[in-house]
């Protein structure tokens, strides 16, 4: 079985305490690697070697550090094989998504690298003789991610793609479950031709070396993505050095749809997406308001689309779910649907863990959809991040609105109607940082993504993306 150690200035780097933690198949409970167990000692030594990086990789010319960067999703490109079946068996997700999940993380560094080209500064037209202001961006400096285990490359790639074209250098910290694509990935950096030091990994556990990466006095920003507690822990603790922060956390996105909605299509569009990944997805529909004159419709069919889902190992190619990755993960939905259960919802499909045969290996949970719900059960209230899926009737749109925005997350929200203008009307006043109108397609890498709420703060993708990554500087030049 493979021993991985941090990877920290081009090499692998064994924990200063020798210590390691498993890595374990969610299908199947099987252990499949083990990871170093990171302690303080590490962390300062890969924050130095990221700081020992960074003068000369900001000093590179942008079209050096974009011709390296191509290189490096072209290696994501041939090694597609090793990287998905990687994440495949560390997450428990069908190989299917795996692919997709590296195709389009590829694409992601590409565009990152094409927008990096054409970023600018600016030189206000005063016209005051003997003067000029030079408004340029230069990189942050030393950065920090902490990611989730729940899309390992792209939720990564989304950092790294940025902070790297424009000259920061990164020491990554993936979830302790799904730590090893991403040491993968940044050895593929490596061989790609990045520089020692710019793209390190430090393995282990976030509650035990996460307080030392973010407090470091090394690194200049930190960018996250994960659970809403942890990143206000992580804001905390930033503002005590004045760094900046990006964070992506969670969600618990609504779908409003409407009497005059293509029914069938919304029923659709909000199974696959609700139980992508297990639900393990940060801006999932999390619950459903449908009018009242086409609830039963909307159930109906809602329901024939879950239950054509098959959950099971993974490496039965048939199965389109796989368990979820962790207990932790796993009693989310279990705690809110015996809370559902108990307070009289209607279990139109699933509600209970998967036992049996390969089930008692994993936390298997079936994919369920809770009607006659209200706003006084978790399901509706709380992030679920698990295949369960809350639906409530509503009478008016008012009362649509009032319960979609009752939330302290505003990640995402979905409209279904045909009166475009009532669509335009309701993606204004819904509180998201992303609206979905009429069909549920992928986040585009040339658009903004984020959250508004405690659903985060700043905002992934697109030039505003990369524009985090960076810093103004003013210089008034006098001649
Ligand atoms: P989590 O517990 O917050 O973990 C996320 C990362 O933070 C992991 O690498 C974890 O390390 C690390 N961590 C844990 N405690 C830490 C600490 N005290 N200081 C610094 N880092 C620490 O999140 P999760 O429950 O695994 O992931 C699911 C959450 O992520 C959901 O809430 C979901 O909505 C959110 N998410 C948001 C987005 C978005 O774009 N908004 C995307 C995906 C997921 P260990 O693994 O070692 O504990």
């Amino acid at each position: 079985m493979q021993q991985f150690d941090h990877f920290i200035n081009g090499k692998n780097t064994p924990p200063e305490n020798g210590e390691y933690l498993a890595v374990i198949n969610p299908c199947n409970g099987q252990q499949i690697a083990s990871i170093a167990r990171g302690n303080g000692a590490d962390v300062d030594k890969a924050l130095k070697s990221s700081e020992d990086a960074f003068k000369p990789w900001s000093k590179k010319t942008m079209a050096e550090r974009v011709a390296l960067q191509h290189k490096a999703a072209d290696a994501m490109r041939s090694n597609i094989e090793d990287l998905a079946q990687t994440i495949s068996s560390e997450l428990g997700r069908p190989l299917e998504g795996c692919y997709r999940e590296i195709e389009r993380s590829a694409d992601l560094l590409d565009y990152y690298a094409e927008e990096a080209l054409r970023l600018k500064g600016e030189i206000p037209m005063m016209n005051v003789e003997g003067e000029k202001v030079l408004i340029i961006r230069q990189p942050i400096g030393v950065v920090v991610s902490i990611t989730p285990f729940n899309y390992p490359i792209t939720l990564l790639v989304l950092k790294i793609g940025a902070a790297l074209a424009v000259g920061c250098t990164v020491t990554s910290k993936p979830a302790e479950d799904t730590p090893l694509s991403t040491l993968k990935l940044a050895r593929l950096f490596h061989e790609a031709g990045f520089p020692h030091g710019v793209f390190n990994v430090i393995t282990g556990k976030g509650r035990e070396i996460g307080d030392e990466l973010v407090a470091h006095k090394i690194p200049r920003k930190i960018t996250f993505t994960g659970g809403t507690s942890v990143g206000q822990r992580i804001a905390k603790i930033a503002a005590d050095t004045n760094k900046r922060v990006t964070l992506e956390l969670g969600g618990q996105s609504p779908a409003i749809v409407c009497e005059d909605a293509d029914i069938a299509e919304a029923a659709k569009a909000i199974a696959k997406h609700a139980f992508a990944n297990s639900g393990q997805f940060c801006y999932r529909v999390n619950r459903v308001y449908a009018h009242q004159n086409i609830y039963d419709q909307f159930m109906s069919l809602l329901c024939a689309e879950v239950e054509q889902f098959k959950v099971g190992d993974v490496a039965d190619r048939s199965c389109t779910h796989g368990p979820l990755v962790n207990e932790k993960i796993f009693k989310t939905s279990d705690e809110q649907s015996k809370d559902a259960r108990l307070k009289g919802a209607d279990f139109k499909v699933g509600g209970h863990r998967l036992l049996g045969g390969i089930y008692d290996k994993g936390y298997y949970f079936a994919p369920t959809v809770i009607g006659n719900t209200s706003h006084d059960m978790q399901i509706m209230t709380e992030e679920t991040f698990g295949p369960v899926l809350g639906v409530m009737k509503f009478e008016s749109l008012d009362d649509a609105i009032n319960l979609a925005n009752d939330s302290i997350f505003g990640l995402a929200a979905y409209v279904f109607s045909k009166d475009i203008g009532k669509c335009i009307q309701l993606s204004e006043t819904l509180e998201a940082g992303s609206v979905w109108v009429n069909k549920i397609q992928r986040s585009y890498h040339l658009a903004p993504f984020g959250g508004v709420k405690q659903s985060g703060m700043g905002r992934e993708k697109s030039v505003h993306g990369l524009e985090e990554y960076t810093e103004l500087k003013t210089i008034y030049l006098n001649y």
